[in-house]
C-alpha cells in the first residue's frame, strides 16, 4: 500500500493515513533494534501525567470536571491471558478530533528531527521487507516529543480508548503501526473522563507482562512522575500503589535521595545522563515558592536552536500552568527547572499567570540563585565547575552581551583559554593579577579555530614579552568583546584590532638580539608596499608584534574587529567590508631583504610579487583565500622558477 492514500478500506470515514512523517516515523519504530525496550513504558506513563495535569489546570475553572476524592491516579495493568498491557489514566482525554490530530496528523516538531537523525528514508524508498534494522539509542527517544508512537516497540497492535473531559463520548483509535488507522465510536464504559492505551504485545515481548519486571522499570524511570502509579496484579486483582506520586520538591532535601533526583531530573530533562548541578531551595518571606533546578551533565540536543528555548515548568500550587515557562534569561536555557509558586492567583488564562509581577520577580531571584550556585562551585570544586563550563559557558557567555546588568557576576565565573593554558580555566581576575608592567589592557584573540587562534602571527609580539592574550573561539566572543567595557577598569583589545605599542609592556625576552634598523630604507619599503596594495589594504605599517613571522593582518583603528566582520558578511548583514592593516615585521629577514632590494633598484615586479605574497599569505593564516588566486598562483610560479634558476 502506497503510504498517503486517503483511506484503505471500505468504511471510509473510519480509516485514515497517517500523515507522512508519522507513517515514517512509525515504520522506524516497529523495524529498529533498540538498546532498551522498556523506555515506551516511561512515554506512555509520562503521557498519562501530562493528561492529569491538564485536566488539574481545567479543572481551576470548571472543578466538576476533577476527579472525585480518589484524585488523579495512573493504571498499570497486564493481562497474560490476553497478551495486553494496558495504562488508563484519569486524566484530560481525548475527543475524536483530538485523537485525530494528535496521535495521527501532527507530525511533531521532534518528528523531523528525529528522522534526520537516523537516516531514514523518505517514505516509498523502502518496504517492510527491506526495513532497516539499527540499533537506535532508546533515550533519545524522549527527547524528540515522540513519546507515544514507541508503543509500538513492545505492540504489534495499539488501541487508545478516550473520553474528554466535559464529553459523553468514548472513541476508540486503534493501529497495527501500519499506514494508517481506524477510529470509531466505543462502547466501553468509561465513568470519568481519561485515556486506556491497550498494547497488544508482540510475542517476543511477553516479559513486559510480568509484574515485577513493569514494577521495576517503572520504580526505576517513573518514580518522580507527580501522579500516583497502580499497579494492577492480576492474579488476585490486588492494586498496588508503586509510585505516590508526591511532588520532590515540596518534600524536605533531607527526604530525598540522589537517585530520586536524577529520576525526576530525567523526566523533566528528558535526558538521560546525571544531572552536574542539583539545586532545591524554598523561598519564604514576600513570596513564597519552591525551585528545584538542575544543570544536566551533557549538552541538550538543542542547546543552539535558533528558538533558544529552555524546559522551565511552572506550577501554582502544584497545578502545572506551562512547561514554557519564562523563568530564566535565554543564556540560562540549558538550566532545567521547576518552580511551584504559592502566591501566585491562579487564573485561567496562562498567559495572565506568567505575567503575574511575581513571577517576574521570581525570574529574577531564581537567576541570581543560579547564578550564585555557579559561583561557589567554581570556588570551591574548580574541576566539576570545569566541566559545566565547558558544555554550557558558550550559553552563558551569551549573557555578557545581552544582559548587561549581570555582566559582572558572569565575568566572575567566566573561564578562558589563553596562551597560558590551553584549558579554559583562567579567570579575569587571574588575568588581571598577571598584567604586566604598563600593561593597561585585556588582550584578546578571537577566531573559530583554537589551533589556527595560537598559531596567529599577532600573538608573537604578545609571547616574546610574556604578555597573557585570552584565546577566544566561540561565535558568541565576537560580539561580546565589542559592547563589554572591560573588565576592572581594564578595556578588552583585540590583538587583530588597531595598533598596539607593546614596546614598553613588560620585558621581550630577545631584546638583546634586536638588530639595528635602517629606518629610511624601511619607510620607502613601506611607502612602496601602500602603493602596490592600496586597492586592498587601508594601511601598511611596522609593528612590534611581530618575532618570527615577516607580516600579519589587523583590522584598522576604525574598523570592526576582523572576525566579527566576517561573521556579519557570513549573514549578509554587512555591505562592504573594511581594508585591513598590513602589519610588517622589520626586524625579519625576508623584510630586510626586501627594504634592501627596494633599495638597490632590483627588478620591481619581484618586490611587488614579494609584497603581495605577504599580504596573501596572512591572509590565509587567517583561513582566508588569497585576494585573487589566479594572480596569486602566478606569482608563486615566477617564485619558484626565480629560485629554481
Ligand atoms: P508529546 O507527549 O511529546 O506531545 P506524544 O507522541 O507522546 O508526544 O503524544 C502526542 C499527543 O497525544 C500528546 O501531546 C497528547 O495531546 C496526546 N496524548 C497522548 N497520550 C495521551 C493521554 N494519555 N491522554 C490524553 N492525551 C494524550
Amino acid at each position: 500500500m502506497a503510504l498517503g492514500d486517503e483511506t484503505v478500506s471500505a468504511s471510509r470515514e473510519e480509516t485514515h493515513a497517517f500523515q507522512a512523517d508519522v507513517a515514517r516515523l512509525l515504520h522506524m519504530m516497529v523495524h529498529s533494534v533498540y538498546s532498551d525496550r522498556s523506555i515506551f513504558l516511561r512515554e506512555l506513563i509520562s503521557n498519562a501525567a501530562d493528561a492529569c495535569e491538564k485536566l488539574r489546570f481545567e479543572g481551576i475553572s470548571n472543578a466538576a470536571l476533577l476527579p472525585g476524592e480518589n484524585g488523579f491516579a495512573i493504571r498499570i495493568e497486564p493481562d497474560a491471558e490476553a497478551s495486553t498491557l494496558t495504562i488508563s489514566d484519569n486524566g484530560i482525554g481525548m475527543s475524536r478530533e483530538e485523537m485525530i490530530k494528535a496521535l495521527g496528523t501532527i507530525a511533531h516538531s521532534g518528528t523531523r528531527d528525529f528522522l534526520d537523525r537516523h537516516g531514514n528514508k523518505k517514505s516509498g524508498e523502502e518496504t517492510a521487507d527491506e526495513a532497516p534494522r539499527d540499533a537506535i539509542d532508546s533515550s533519545l527517544i524522549g527527547q524528540f516529543g515522540v513519546g507515544f508512537y514507541s508503543a509500538f516497540i513492545v505492540a504489534d497492535n495499539v488501541d487508545v480508548i478516550s473520553r474528554r473531559a466535559g464529553s459523553d463520548e468514548v472513541w476508540k483509535w486503534s493501529s497495527n503501526g501500519g499506514g494508517s488507522y481506524r477510529i470509531e465510536k466505543s462502547g466501553v464504559d468509561m465513568p470519568f473522563s481519561g485515556a486506556r492505551i491497550v498494547l497488544h504485545i508482540k510475542s517476543d515481548a511477553k516479559e513486559f507482562l510480568e509484574s515485577y519486571r513493569l514494577e521495576s522499570i517503572i520504580r526505576e524511570h517513573s518514580a518522580a512522575i507527580q501522579v500516583p502509579i497502580d499497579l494492577v496484579e492480576k492474579k488476585d486483582g490486588d492494586t498496588r500503589r508503586i509510585a505516590d506520586g508526591a511532588a520532590l520538591w515540596s518534600r524536605p532535601k533531607s527526604a530525598i535521595t540522589t537517585e530520586e533526583y536524577t529520576e525526576f531530573y530525567r523526566d523533566l530533562a528528558r535526558q538521560f545522563d546525571e544531572p552536574a548541578l542539583t539545586v532545591h531551595w524554598k523561598a519564604e518571606g514576600r513570596n513564597e515558592y519552591s525551585v528545584l533546578a538542575f544543570i544536566p551533565g551533557s549538552r541538550p540536543l538543542d542547546l543552539f536552536d535558533p528558538a533558544r528555548k529552555g524546559r522551565a515548568k511552572l506550577y501554582v500550587k502544584r497545578v502545572l500552568i506551562t512547561e514554557d515557562a519564562d523563568l530564566l534569561p535565554a543564556w540560562l536555557r540549558f538550566v532545567r527547572i521547576v518552580v511551584d509558586a504559592a502566591d501566585v492567583p491562579l487564573n485561567v488564562s496562562r498567559e495572565l499567570v506568567q505575567k503575574s509581577p511575581v513571577v517576574a520577580a521570581i525570574k529574577k531571584a531564581v537567576t541570581n540563585r543560579i547564578m550564585q550556585e555557579l559561583s561557589h562551585l567554581a570556588k570551591n570544586d574548580a574541576e566539576r565547575f570545569a566541566d559545566i563550563w565547558k558544555n554550557f559557558g558558550p550559553v552563558i557567555k551569551e549573557g555578557l552581551y545581552e544582559d548587561a546588568e549581570r555582566r559582572d557576576q558572569i565575568f566572575e565565573v567566566a573561564r578562558f583559554a589563553t596562551t597560558k593554558s590551553a584549558e579554559p580555566v583562567r579567570t579575569l581576575k587571574d588575568y588581571i593579577a598577571d598584567l604586566k608592567q604598563n600593561q593597561t589592557a585585556i588582550y584578546y584573540i578571537a577566531g573559530d579555530d583554537v589551533g589556527r587562534l595560537n598559531a596567529s602571527p599577532q600573538l608573537e609580539g604578545f609571547r616574546a614579552r610574556d604578555i597573557e592574550v585570552l584565546i577566544l573561539s566561540d561565535p558568541v566572543d565576537a560580539f561580546w568583546t565589542t559592547t563589554a567595557l572591560g573588565f576592572e577598569g581594564k578595556p578588552f583589545k583585540s590583538i587583530t584590532q588597531s595598533a598596539t605599542d607593546l614596546k614598553d609592556i613588560g620585558e621581550k625576552k630577545d631584546e638583546d638580539e634586536k638588530k639595528p634598523e635602517n629606518d629610511a630604507q624601511i619607510a620607502t619599503l613601506l611607502a612602496f608596499a601602500k602603493q602596490t596594495l592600496n586597492d586592498v589594504a587601508e594601511d601598511v605599517r611596522t609593528s612590534d608584534k611581530l618575532s618570527e613571522s615577516p607580516a600579519c593582518l589587523v583590522a584598522s583603528d576604525k574598523a570592526l574587529d576582523r572576525r566579527l566582520e566576517r561573521i556579519l558578511a557570513e549573514h549578509g548583514r554587512l555591505q562592504d567590508k573594511s581594508k585591513p592593516v598590513l602589519e610588517i615585521n622589520p626586524q625579519h629577514e625576508l623584510v630586510r631583504k626586501l627594504s634592501q632590494n627596494l633599495q638597490d633598484k632590483r627588478d620591481q615586479t619581484s618586490i611587488e610579487d614579494a609584497i603581495w605574497m605577504l599580504f596573501d599569505e596572512a591572509r590565509m593564516i587567517e583561513g582566508e583565500t588569497p585576494t585573487d588566486p589566479v594572480a596569486f598562483r602566478q606569482r608563486l610560479f615566477r617564485m619558484m622558477s626565480q629560485s629554481l634558476e
